[in-house]
């Protein structure tokens, strides 16, 4: 298997510490910039995905007993390897996402991070222990590892959000089966393999590359005990009810329609800067992209504009290999027309298109899925481009006159993701993030992503479960807290026969 990233190979499996192929269905990865294919990636069927599970159940009992501090030492030299083959990684997700080579190492140095938290795992695992719970009674509570735990991942983070699953996963006891998007799978199944070099045992951590038939075929299995899944809201919701039907726990992040408030005492270059990065960056494919402005008054709608229209007349748009541009293409063909079409709408249904970035051509990459930015004033509830995720370069700016009425209009949207306002008072800022119905706040900060030692998910249908991913939240969804209760009478003394039930009565 190559690792450049032109690579020419098919994508297969990571089972049993091998990569395996199998012959059967497969379909074109392609690159977003050039339009072009040479890669395809298997499309792993029941059989294939079933030998995965069967893999993972295989090595859990002796991974369960491995000590928490060795396997601490395997996600440290894992860490290791990321950083060294950094440059490599990042060029398999500028090649199969789009997303310019500079936010590829920012993803990747974001998921590392899930790695360093992991590396704590012996001191995240230590339990709660309580002496004479009752006379020479004591208790405790551990944590353990669940079993075989599934991830499936979306396209648009393919190195970061397999990461935010599956190194606390195994750094807690478990094996686990990947499996993550079809559109951009080299990435992570690079990653499995410098896992494998970390000394992660054979079975521990499998990847299948595959479709809904994959994913159907982990949510139906019984050995499976556990799901992280992040993607959009309509599979989120479908993976969570079928995923519990089935006696599963299930966490599964979804879409989001991320708002920023402007006040009109905001530092209007401040936001602007940050807004070009939140609206624009990866091309508005992050589940924290800022799709919306939400100006309070007219005056500062204007000035964001102004401000807007200037920074995105100086914006580069091009192939993601070189770092002088701001954006690359889209991901997929489809996804472009879809993106397309939200613009379309929006035009249709009167919001105010004040740039438009549908014609844009981006010279020697005529066939790569570059679009470039937009942007809309005038739009309003109701409106397609304000109610759903385009998840593209697509930014509209929503008008109101208060404060509250843009809180009200945040609370009533069906998602939950991220928020954030710009402002330079206190006391507007502190009743935002307390009032508003969103899992992730910035105040003055646009991309309100937590590090690696919070955990992250949103609220409403931004996340469907009761566990947000990664951070403290990670390590509770990935282990099982028994609590033990322990008495040695001492020699000679024997209780009789209790027959109240047990207090501190006496
Ligand atoms: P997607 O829902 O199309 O795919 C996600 C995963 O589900 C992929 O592995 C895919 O193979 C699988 N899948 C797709 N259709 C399926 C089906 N019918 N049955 C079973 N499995 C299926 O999402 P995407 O387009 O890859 O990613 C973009 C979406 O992910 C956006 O909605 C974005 O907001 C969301 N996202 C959310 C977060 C978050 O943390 N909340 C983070 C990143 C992305």
């Amino acid at each position: 298997m190559k690792h450049e990233a032109n690579v020419t190979a098919t994508v297969g499996h990571l089972i049993d510490g091998r990569i395996v192929h199998e012959q059967g269905r497969a379909q074109p990865v392609f690159n977003p910039a050039t339009g072009a294919s040479n890669t395809s990636v298997e499309l792993a069927s029941t059989a294939t995905v079933e030998r995965a599970i069967a893999s993972a159940a295989a090595a859990f009992p002796a991974w369960r007993d491995t000590p928490p501090l060795k396997r601490a030492r395997v996600m440290m030299k894992l860490k290791n390897l990321l950083e060294q083959h950094a440059d490599e990684i990042a060029a398999l997700i500028t090649a199969e996402h789009g997303k310019v080579l500079n936010d590829a190492h920012g993803e990747l140095q974001r998921g590392i991070e899930n790695v360093e938290f992991a590396m704590g795992v012996p001191e995240l695992l230590k339990g709660e222990h309580s002496r004479n719970a009752g006379p020479g009674i004591d208790s405790w509570s551990e944590f353990q590892p669940l079993g075989v735990v599934a991830g499936i991942t979306p396209f648009n983070f393919p190195a970061m959000v397999p990461l935010w699953m599956w190194p606390m996963a195994v750094a807690c006891g478990n094996t686990f089966v990947l499996k993550p998007s079809e559109r951009d799978p080299s990435s992570a199944l690079r990653i499995a393999e410098l896992a494998l070099e970390a000394g992660l045992p054979p079975g521990v951590l499998n990847v299948v590359n595959g479709d809904k038939e994959a994913v159907d075929t982990l949510l139906a299995d019984p050995r499976i005990q556990a799901v992280s899944f992040v993607g959009s809201t309509p599979i989120a919701e479908r993976i969570y009810a079928d995923g519990c039907k089935a006696g599963k726990r299930v966490q599964a992040l979804g879409g989001a329609k991320n708002h920023a408030i402007v006040m009109p005492d905001a530092d209007i270059a401040n936001a602007v800067s940050a807004m070009m990065g939140a609206a624009y960056g990866s091309c508005g494919e992050r589940c924290m992209a800022v799709p919306l402005i939400v100006a309070v008054g007219d005056d500062t709608a204007e000035a964001m504009i102004a401000g807007l229209k200037t920074a995105i007349a100086e914006m580069k748009v091009g192939p993601g290999t070189d770092n002088a541009n701001d954006m690359g293409p889209l991901v997929t063909r489809p996804h472009f027309e879809k993106v397309k079409a939200y613009v379309d709408s929006g035009v249709a249904e009167g919001a105010q298109l004040l740039v438009d970035g549908r014609a844009l051509r981006v010279k020697g990459h005529e066939e790569g899925y570059f679009m470039g930015p937009c942007l809309f004033d005038h739009v309003r509830p109701g409106m397609k481009i304000y109610q759903e995720e385009i998840f593209g370069p697509v930014l509209g700016i929503v008008r109101v006159k208060t404060l509250q009425e843009g809180m009200d209009l945040i609370n009533a949207h069906e998602y939950g993701n991220g928020t954030c306002i710009f402002t330079r008072d206190g006391e507007a800022a502190r009743y935002f993030s307390d009032h508003i119905q969103v899992g992730m706040v910035g105040i003055n900060v646009p991309l309100p992503v937590p590090v690696a030692y919070h955990s992250f998910g949103g609220w409403k249908r931004s996340l469907f479960g009761d566990l947000f991913i990664y951070g403290p939240d990670g390590v509770r969804f990935y282990t099982r807290r028994k609590t033990i209760t322990q008495r040695w009478p001492s020699a000679g003394v024997r209780e009789g026969a209790v027959f109240s039930f047990p207090s501190h009565q006496h």
